[in-house]
């Protein structure tokens, strides 16, 4: 397996953009819960789960790690470049509107889910395998190629059950 930090980068972000297309599908955070946090505070931004910079706490001292950063601030710029900051978060990427970043996000800002989330996914839903921990071991371990091919293979066909499972369900 090619454990080279580009190719390793290439499956991680591979791996993110079929995350976002379960999130498409599983709406529990902007639909249930940022709308109940902004009813409390109406005309305010809101940091849901954003409380802390998770683009960086839990990034591990690694060159893939540095690449993703590299890659990231390309795109959207250094966390001390950002012109807009909610305020409500110490996070320099969360803005009036959320999270400024549309992909290239850090493992844990990838993978958390709050007990509320992971509830409505098991009773909603019916998916019992979204294990927060377990997912962002998961993509920590295929960013830095810890992760051998076969089990990413195994990872992400699993990835697209629950999206198969979850659009059946919305549709
Ligand atoms: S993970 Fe939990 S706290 Fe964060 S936005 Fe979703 S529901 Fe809200
Ligand atoms: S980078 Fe985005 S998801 Fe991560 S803490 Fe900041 S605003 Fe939240």
């Amino acid at each position: 397996m090619d454990t080279r930090p580009e190719a390793c980068l290439q499956r991680y972000l591979k791996t993110e953009s079929l995350l976002h297309h379960f999130y498409t599908f599983f709406d529990y955070c902007s639909r249930v819960c940022i709308p109940k946090l902004i009813a409390a505070s109406p005309g305010k931004p809101v940091a849901a789960c954003c409380k802390d910079r998770y683009y960086q706490v839990y990034d591990l001292d690694h060159p893939s790690f540095d690449l993703l950063r590299r890659e990231r601030e390309s795109l959207y710029g250094s966390p001390a470049d950002q012109p807009e900051n909610s305020g409500v978060s110490p996070c320099e990427y969360h803005t009036a509107t959320g999270c400024l970043l549309k992909d290239h996000k850090s493992p844990v800002c990838l993978s958390f889910m709050c007990r509320p989330a992971i509830d409505a996914l098991r009773e909603k839903h019916g998916i019992y395998t979204y294990d927060y921990l377990g997912f962002n071991y998961a993509l920590e371990w295929i960013l830095t190629g810890d992760m051998p091919e076969k089990e990413w293979r195994t990872f992400y066909e699993s990835l697209e059950d629950m999206i198969r499972k979850i659009s059946s369900k919305a549709a």
